[in-house]
């Protein structure tokens, strides 16, 4: 049994980044509408997550760490399913297997709130306490108990900001969520929570790149466009500022890149690259999406009409900023 959860838990957990990525996902899920992430040392040996969500009520909680079992349903023809499918349930249970856990949680409405603890192959324990509405779950020590994955985590400092790479998509995502990040005692990100995309990209990206900043806006083909994408003159050096996200969920489309630097060709120099987030709202049936479930590239059966919408919205953003 311990074995069966050491090796399901490593195709959820590979890295601290995939815990905070699945811990703050849940966070979303549950309602909230703040959300405190910390980690010391890379988040190897402490990540905190704390929201103001919908909680868990006591009964619950120990469900909530059995394998395959998920609160929430499960349709296969949402993006968001799809996405993760794979890990539907498991990932409370793959995180307690390789780590040690605690959770505070008080669920919307309730007298008290309760402790549990566990991990690795501690026996849990589940205890009454007084805590704030939501939920908060500690992770400490990961990988104390697998050697082998230990010795595959990069320096703190990598491990870090992979983590940070997450959250800034995350944030970028969910503009109506305050995000705070916390890495060893300083504050990295803190996102307001007010619901406008260009208040996430500021508190993600700084001001200069804030500055250069072009509204996009733009339907083809039953294909929304919407976000910003930075002027030609806030081009960048490298590729890692183009985001996109597909029904609220960010992605990587290699037919989003190729025709967002098309639409930029011959407006910046050959070596830089525009910057870019941009929403892409779709029915799904329309494209038939192939998500692969843990690298986020999206591939679609018919390219052609991402490739025109993503261009076109693109060109006529890069027109109206060159009046
Ligand atoms: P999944 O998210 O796929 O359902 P998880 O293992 O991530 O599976 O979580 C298991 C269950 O625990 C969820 O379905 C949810 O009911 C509960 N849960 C986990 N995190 C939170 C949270 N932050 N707030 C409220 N409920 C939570
Ligand atoms: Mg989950």
């Amino acid at each position: 049994k311990q074995i069966a959860e050491l090796i399901a838990a490593g195709e959820v957990v590979e890295r601290p980044s995939s815990v905070i990525k699945e811990l703050v996902e849940n966070s979303v899920d549950s309602g909230a509408s703040v959300i405190t992430v910390e980690i010391r040392n890379g988040g190897i040996t402490f990540m905190r997550v704390t929201d103001n969500g919908c909680g868990i009520a006591p009964e619950d909680v120990p469900t909530a760490f059995l394998r395959h079992a998920t609160s929430k349903i499960v349709r296969e023809d949402d993006l968001d399913a799809i996405g993760t499918l794979g890990f539907r349930g498991e990932a409370l249970a793959s995180i307690a297997a390789v780590a040690h856990v605690e959770l505070l949680t008080r669920a919307r409405g309730a007298e008290t709130g309760c402790r549990y603890t566990g991990g690795g192959a501690e026996a849990p324990s589940l205890e009454e306490a007084g805590c704030p509405e939501g939920t908060t779950i500690l992770v400490r020590d990961l990988f104390f108990n697998t050697p082998a994955r230990m010795k595959f985590l990069k320096k703190d400092s990598t491990e870090g900001n992979a983590i940070a790479g997450i959250l800034d998509k995350i944030a970028l995502s969910h503009p109506e969520i305050s995000f705070r990040f916390l890495r060893d005692g300083k504050e990295q990100l803190h996102t307001p929570g007010d619901n406008k995309l260009s208040s996430a990209i500021y508190a993600v990206y700084g001001k200069e790149f804030y500055s250069t900043l072009l509204p996009v806006e733009y339907e083809l083909n039953h294909i929304k466009v919407a976000g910003f994408v930075s002027a030609p003159s806030g081009s960048r050096p490298n590729r890692s500022m183009q985001n996109f996200f597909i029904n609220g969920r960010y992605i990587r489309s290699r037919t989003a890149g190729v025709a967002l630097e098309e639409a930029y060709k011959g407006s910046i120099m050959v070596g830089k690259f525009p910057a870019c987030v941009l929403h892409l709202s779709l029915s799904l049936e329309a494209v038939d999406v192939n998500v692969h479930p843990a690298k986020l590239e999206v591939r679609f059966v018919n390219e052609r009409p991402i490739f025109d919408a993503v261009y076109h919205a693109v060109k006529s953003a890069l027109a109206v900023g060159d009046k």
